[in-house]
C-alpha cells in the first residue's frame, strides 16, 4: 500500500472567521490581532484583501498600519476560532482515525487507508473541501503526498483555496521549481549561505554537490539535500493522551517533618495540576505515594465524585489520604502525587458544576495564562509559598 499524507491549512484563518461571522468585513482590509494604537501587539492574521498591501503575520500593528491605513483592525475572539477548528477536526475524524492538528488551522492526516473509501486522493480532498465549506463556510487549502514534508510545502504552494497532489516518484520533480525560502528548515541564515552558493530553487539545492554542502554546512548538508530531494519518514503522531500525571521528589534526607511534607506535596500538586489543565483533561483519581527511609513504598488513593482539574478538588483528597500515609511511624524519603482516569474537560455548564467551581475554573484559567507567560513558579498557592520563592527539588521527578 502506498503511503499517502494529507495537509489541510485553513485559509488566513483567524480573518476568515470573522469575515464568516459579520459579512460586513468580507472583501476588506482585515487584520486580526488588536488595534493599532496596541503598540506592542504583532498581526495574527491578515486577510487576503490585507496581504495585497504587504501585511503580514507576525508584523508589528504599527508597520501593518502604516502599509494598510485604510485596514480594519480588530483584537480577535479565540473562542471562534476554537470552535470552528473542532468542527474541522472532526470531519478529518471522518476520513482517518490518524489525525494530527499541528495547530488551531493547521492538520495532517494519514489517509493511506482511506483511499478506496473515498475514491483516491481526488474524492478524499473533494469530501474534506466540501465538508468543510458546508460545515462553516471557510475555504482551506488541501495538499496529499507520499509523506508530511511534501504535503506541508504543497498546501503552502497550492493557497487559497487549493488543491494539490504530489504522486509518489514526482516529489523532487514537484519541489525543484519551488524558491529555496519555502523548504522547512531553511530559515533566513540558511537561505543566505545557500544564495552564496548559488542556490535559488529548492531544485539548485538538490543538484548541489554533497561535497560542497557539507563543505559549507557540516553534516547538515546531509539533512539539507534530503529536504530539498522530498525524502521525509516522520510519521503522523495521532493524539495521544496519557495515562496518568504526577510528580514526586526524593528529600536529600530523610523527613518526619509532616508539616514540611504537606507543603512540598501542595507544590508537586500544583505542578501536576498545571499539566493537567495543558492537557486539556480532568482527572478523577487522586494517588498520594509515600516512600519511607526503609524504601518501602505505599499508595493510597481516592477516587472523586466527578472529574476535576481544580487545584481545591485535589488538595481536599490528599489531606483525607494524609493521616493514612502518617500512620507508619517511620521517616518519609519519597512523597508524590499522581492524577489519573481522564476525560477530556468539557467546559462543563455552570448548570452541573455550580457557579463556585465555574468560577475557580475561570481563577485558574488566568493563573494558568500568567504562567505560560512568566513561568510556574510566579504564582503559587500559600501552602506551597512558604517553601519560599525557589522551590530547589533535590529531585525534580517528572512521570507522566
Ligand atoms: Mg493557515
Amino acid at each position: 500500500m502506498q503511503r499517502r499524507i494529507l495537509h489541510i491549512d485553513m485559509d488566513a484563518f483567524f480573518a476568515s472567521v470573522e469575515q464568516v461571522r459579520d459579512p460586513r468585513l468580507a472583501g476588506k482590509p482585515l487584520i486580526v490581532g488588536g488595534a493599532p494604537e496596541d503598540r506592542r501587539g504583532v498581526v495574527s492574521t491578515a486577510s487576503y484583501e490585507a496581504r495585497k498591501y504587504g501585511v503580514h503575520s507576525a508584523m508589528s500593528l504599527t508597520e501593518a498600519h502604516r502599509l494598510c491605513p485604510h485596514g480594519i483592525f480588530i483584537r480577535g475572539n479565540f473562542e471562534f476560532y476554537r470552535e470552528a477548528s473542532k468542527k474541522v477536526h472532526a470531519i478529518l475524524g471522518r476520513v482517518s482515525p490518524l489525525v494530527q492538528m499541528a495547530s488551531i488551522d493547521e492538520a495532517y492526516v494519514e489517509v493511506s487507508g482511506s483511499q478506496r473509501l473515498f475514491g483516491g486522493d481526488d474524492g478524499i480532498a473533494a469530501f474534506i473541501k466540501s465538508e468543510v465549506f458546508r460545515q462553516t463556510s471557510l475555504p482551506c487549502t488541501v495538499a496529499i503526498a507520499p509523506n508530511k514534508l511534501v504535503a506541508k510545502v504543497g498546501s503552502d504552494a497550492a493557497k487559497p483555496d487549493g488543491y494539490v497532489r504530489v504522486a509518489e516518484g514526482s516529489e523532487a520533480l514537484f519541489l525543484a521549481p519551488l524558491p529555496i525560502a519555502k523548504l522547512p528548515g531553511a530559515g533566513p541564515k540558511t537561505c543566505e549561505a545557500l544564495e552564496l552558493l548559488g542556490v535559488r530553487t529548492i531544485g539548485d539545492l538538490a543538484a548541489l554537490p554533497i561535497s560542497r554542502l557539507l563543505a559549507a554546512f557540516g553534516p547538515m548538508g546531509y539533512a539539507l539535500r534530503r529536504t530539498a530531494q522530498g525524502v521525509s519518514t516522520s510519521a503522523v503522531e495521532t493524539e495521544h493522551i496519557p495515562k496518568s500525571i504526577g510528580r514526586e521528589t526524593t528529600f536529600p534526607k530523610d523527613l518526619l517533618d509532616w508539616k514540611h511534607i504537606e507543603r512540598v506535596l501542595h507544590y508537586l500538586a500544583e505542578k501536576s495540576l498545571y499539566a493537567l489543565r495543558e492537557e486539556g483533561m480532568e482527572a478523577q483519581r487522586v494517588t498520594l505515594k509515600v516512600r519511607y527511609a526503609d524504601f518501602s513504598t505505599y499508595t493510597f488513593a481516592r477516587t472523586l465524585e466527578q472529574p476535576t482539574a481544580l487545584d481545591s478538588d485535589v488538595f481536599a483528597a490528599l489531606h483525607e489520604l494524609l493521616p493514612r500515609g502518617r500512620e507508619r511511624p517511620m521517616r518519609v524519603r519519597l512523597i508524590g502525587v499522581s492524577l489519573s482516569q481522564f476525560t477530556h474537560n468539557q467546559h462543563q455548564l455552570p448548570l452541573f458544576c455550580g457557579q463556585l467551581t465555574a468560577k475557580w475554573e475561570r481563577v485558574l484559567e488566568s493563573v494558568d495564562r500568567v504562567r505560560g507567560k512568566h513561568g510556574f513558579e510566579c504564582l503559587r498557592s500559600c501552602q506551597s509559598m512558604a517553601l519560599g520563592r525557589d522551590v530547589k527539588l533535590a529531585t525534580p521527578a517528572l512521570s507522566r
